[in-house]
């Protein structure tokens, strides 16, 4: 199943391009400008005939602004505006939910195609510190995922198909957007720091698009984020990270989540596939690689604790064992159980004494704080929900139209 996926994602069009929108019936299709990285930005306008320079002021007026409105880009001659309005457009992904909670966490669902099942979700979650300045913002690469980890409620939905560009880096827009509603365009700013690419689906099994969005976050003229702030986490596609390494100079997270094969193979099924060896191994050569020196100083590992099952003082040890030659960050994630969940979440006391584990063999262990409970912010929850709410009121159309057929034929 992840085989197919990786093939399908590879097999994207090599071509740098933007999405273009289904007509409606009597309208051409336009460009979407949204997720165009620089390059082909520049090349955009040059078909134009325009000069390349315009592709740096068209990003900056989307992507530090804002605007998508061409007509209110103002260093951009009258003419040439006319000319954008006619063929493309700047255009985010629908938002059909969002909720903000009280402690700050932010949540959206987006609407990326018809019906249900296409639906994704993207999360804010601001640090908890006294300046609350950090914003880091879980960002969605897939609608649902192939690869079926048993503690995912994504990976439950099933796959449905790979996000593009600019429904990627769209999630980045509406998070900063939704921060500068009220503020006069020439004050605005971009409020989101980090961004982690850990939200449906895995990244690296679509990729191009991933990293065309993930160069934009980094692009001056777009978000400007530094690349130690930029991660992309994966669970484990092991000829894919190294392909990573060769592109984009990011920092790096894996989704571990037990440390032997035999456990992880029942939780994160690709394993069977790239087992821990060929992992770490694939791990030390991203951080190794010359040239990378600041995002890559370490990897972070992610491991969810899941009562009973990998919580336990011998996995503790195991994982020292495993990560003894990899420079890592160790991140324990309280698991956020959702409906028919086959785990719980494990005790405080049991993942503290994890940790104690993990910190006194010399490692910085943190424990992730749950946030955003009140909104359902575990990955995939909301979107089940919103896809329950939306196929109710399909189910609800479709019996009042088989209603009105049954009084039409009786009538
Ligand atoms: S944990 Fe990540 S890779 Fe695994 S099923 Fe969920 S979204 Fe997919």
């Amino acid at each position: 199943m992840a085989h197919e996926a990786v093939s399908s994602s590879l097999a994207v069009d090599e071509q740098d391009s933007a999405t273009l929108h289904q007509p409606t019936k009597d309208a051409t299709p336009k460009i979407n400008l949204l997720g165009m990285s620089r390059a082909a930005l520049e090349q955009f306008f040059e078909s134009l005939g325009e000069k390349k320079f315009r592709a740096g002021q068209v990003m900056k007026w989307v992507h530090q602004y804002f605007i998508t409105d061409f007509a209110q880009m103002s260093n951009i001659s009258g003419k040439l505006r006319e000319k954008l309005e006619k063929v493309c457009e700047v255009k985010a992904p629908e938002v059909v939910h969002r909720h903000y909670s009280k402690d700050g966490t932010r949540k959206w669902v987006f609407r990326v195609g018809e019906g249900s099942g296409s639906l994704v979700e993207t999360v804010l979650i601001p640090a908890d510190d006294k300046t609350g300045a950090r914003k880091t913002l879980c960002i969605s690469s897939q609608v649902g995922c192939a690869l079926d980890c048993s503690f995912c409620s994504t990976g439950k939905q099933g796959f449905q198909r790979d996000l593009t560009p600019d429904e990627i880096i769209g999630q980045l827009w509406v998070a900063n957007e939704s921060y500068m509603e009220d503020v006069e365009v020439a004050e605005r700013t971009r409020s989101v720091t980090n961004v982690v690419m850990m939200g449906m689906g895995e990244p690296l099994l679509n990729f191009k698009p991933v990293v065309q969005a993930m160069s934009l976050m980094l692009d001056d003229f777009a978000y400007g984020m530094s690349k130690r702030r930029v991660t992309l986490s994966t669970s484990g596609i092991v000829p894919m990270i190294d392909k990573l390494g060769e592109q984009l100079d990011v920092a790096l997270a894996i989704s571990l989540h037990a440390p032997n094969d035999e456990l992880r193979n029942e939780l994160v099924p690709i394993n069977k596939k790239y087992p821990l060896e060929q992992l770490i191994a694939s791990a030390q050569r991203y951080i190794k690689k010359d040239g990378n020196e600041s995002a890559r100083k370490h990897v972070t590992i992610e491991y969810v604790m899941l009562d009973g099952v990998n919580d336990k003082l011998e996995h503790a040890h195991q994982m020292v064992k495993l990560l003894k030659d990899l420079p890592s960050k160790i991140n324990l994630i309280p698991f956020n159980p959702f409906p028919h969940a086959p785990y719980g979440r494990s005790s405080r006391n049991r993942i503290m004494a994890f940790q104690k584990v993990l910190s006194d063999a010399g490692f910085v262990c943190t424990i992730r704080q749950t946030r955003g409970d009140d909104i359902d912010a575990a990955c995939g929850q909301l979107v089940g929900q919103v896809a329950d709410r939306t196929r109710r009121a399909e189910q609800w159309k479709k019996k009042v139209a088989q209603q009105h057929e049954i009084v039409r034929s009786q009538g």
